[in-house]
């Protein structure tokens, strides 16, 4: 919360400093391995993930920022993208709110990658890790997005299925899903526009149990350009 109550001041110097430019930065941090932070990328900012080492999921959920009520829907996002010849189960070009509302919350304008788990939605969770890998505790994605989205008045139980970015998920030939290495290397990134004003919750995947990361987790780049 701390980091966050400088956030507006940290926005201000910063647009002051880049005054006159086009598309520079407001928000830019390093994202500590295994952690995860919430971030308002407000109607027509650009959210950037970035590989700050390469090989590293980032686990993503989206809430309208004035509106709670109103999140990233998975299924719907690829069922869409799908229908309108947009997108598959590795890559999609708009991200939609759930079905009651069906907005297009983000759209992709530039994506480094082109390989991203939208199969299952699913992030790491301590249940995942303990019926998976008989790990009694381990950090985990959901408990990295329930701690981000706490100071904005949400819980554990609003964290739903993720756009899994960066990661390399297959569906072997038993129909069971299966985690692959991430394809993507170190400076590749994925921009997103916003169209509203969202709360973004992103976890930088502690998974080392499976290639997910690569067996490694690392760092990740978050920036809001404006
Ligand atoms: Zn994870």
């Amino acid at each position: 919360m701390s980091l966050w109550a400088t956030d507006g001041l940290h926005r201000i110097l910063i647009k002051l400093r880049l005054l006159g430019s086009l598309m520079q930065p407001i928000i830019d941090f390093l994202m500590p391995a295994r952690t995860g932070k919430a971030v308002v990328v407000n109607k027509g900012e650009v959210l950037r993930i970035i590989e700050e080492e390469g090989k590293q999921v980032a686990d993503v959920i989206i809430f309208n920022a004035d509106d709670h009520k109103e999140k990233f829907d998975l299924s719907h996002t690829v069922r869409m993208n799908c229908v309108k010849g947009i997108g598959n189960l590795k890559k999609v070009k708009e991200l939609y709110s759930q079905p009651s509302r069906s907005n297009i919350m983000f759209i992709v304008i530039e994506d480094k990658v082109g390989v991203h788990g939208l199969v299952t939605g699913n992030k790491c969770s301590k249940p995942l890790y303990r019926v998976r890998d008989k790990l009694s505790t381990h950090d985990n994605c959901q408990d990295n997005l329930s701690e981000a989205i706490r100071p904005y008045g949400l819980t554990a139980d609003d964290v739903g299925d993720v756009f899994n970015v960066f990661m390399n998920l297959d569906v072997d030939d038993r129909n069971i899903p299966i985690i692959k290495s991430p394809v993507s290397k170190k400076g590749d990134y994925i921009a997103m526009k916003a169209e509203m004003n969202c709360l973004v919750a992103i976890s930088a995947c502690p998974g080392d149990t499976q290639p997910t990361n690569d067996y490694l987790p690392k760092s990740l780049r978050i920036q809001v350009l404006q």
